[in-house]
């Protein structure tokens, strides 16, 4: 398979990147993402070197590259704001352990959600987070911080190509700094999906194609513009499948692992929502390039055996 895609998995105490790994080899994947804890809070556990080793073998003999797996940052620390400088302070510091604990588990992308400037002016926002990552990255680091492009939900800075690259040209040591393109975000924030080639043209002037380190693939539930984030599964959204092939199998994207964050579905029974992972069955029906009008039933019945 000669395409780069995967999804978010878990990451858990007792199995942490080997967990991961089998999870995301479950689902007939070559590539993955993951949190080094809940994705809403900071509290994290200690890198295990032997399952870090363990992982990487099992990656290996599974034909994952560690090179295309990527760590995401909790989206609650915030660097656009400062107002209260502990929990900006305490964003900084957490930043530098995350880059720690990527380096430790041999990870080089992590993925950031620029911040929220929330009170202050978005210029203020914006000088924050250069700021931050000013006192983040250093000379010699083998991690890349990959900037988010963000779908503009109340304060959310990084909604525009031009904004991430004043970000980027901020940065001191910005070769260590990369753009994470999220579909949903970016049609959110009002970028048309009908036309890629021109976003992509609009991407390579600004910031340049080179910077792309990671595509988040998910269908969106708003119209474009609505600057809402909500991810729908793959041809469930706005966005529309054909679209979102055409990014997938796009000839400039080649390298460029995509990630889906797509929801997990379910059923209700006996007044209890289970919900099942969707990501094999979407991985399946882009392989296929085609759409499987039986998604939400396989699901369910693939995942109620056991
Ligand atoms: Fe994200
Ligand atoms: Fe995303
Ligand atoms: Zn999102």
């Amino acid at each position: 398979m000669n395409l780069l895609i995967g999804s978010h998995v878990s990451f858990k105490k007792d199995t942490q990147l080997l967990g991961s790994a089998m999870e995301a080899i479950s689902y007939g994947e070559n590539c993955f993402m993951f949190y080094t804890g809940a994705p809403q809070n900071t509290t994290r556990m200690m890198i295990d070197k032997t399952l870090t080793e363990e992982a990487l073998q099992y990656m290996k003999d599974h034909h994952i590259e560690k090179g295309n797996v990527i760590v995401h940052a909790p989206y609650i620390i915030n660097l656009a704001n400062n107002q209260n400088i502990d929990s900006w302070n305490f964003a900084i510091q957490f930043l530098k352990q995350e880059i720690e604990r990527c380096e430790a588990l041999h990870m080089s992308k992590l993925v950031l959600h620029p911040g929220s400037s929330v009170k202050l002016p978005k210029e203020v926002g914006i000088q924050n987070i250069i700021d931050a990552l000013n006192q983040v990255i250093t000379k010699n680091q083998t991690v890349s911080i990959l900037l988010e492009t963000m779908a503009g939900k109340g304060t959310e800075i990084g909604t525009t190509f031009e904004e991430i690259k004043q970000i980027i040209d901020g940065i001191h040591y910005n070769e260590h700094v990369m753009v994470c393109l999220d579909t949903c975000h970016i049609h959110d924030a009002g970028y048309d999906l009908n036309d890629i080639d021109e976003i992509l043209e609009q991407f390579d002037q600004i910031i340049g194609i080179d910077k792309l380190g990671c595509i988040h693939i998910n269908d969106s539930k708003n119209d474009c513009g609505a600057h809402k984030d909500r991810h729908a599964n793959i041809g469930y959204g706005k966005i529309g499948f054909e679209n979102l092939l055409s990014i997938i199998y796009h000839e400039k994207l080649k390298e460029v692992p995509k990630i889906l964050e797509t929801p997990y579905v379910g059923e209700t029974m006996e007044d209890k929502k289970r919900l099942y992972p969707p990501y094999r069955f979407e991985i399946e029906m882009i392989l296929n390039k085609k759409e499987n009008e039986h998604f939400l039933s396989d699901i369910i019945s693939y995942y109620k055996k056991d």
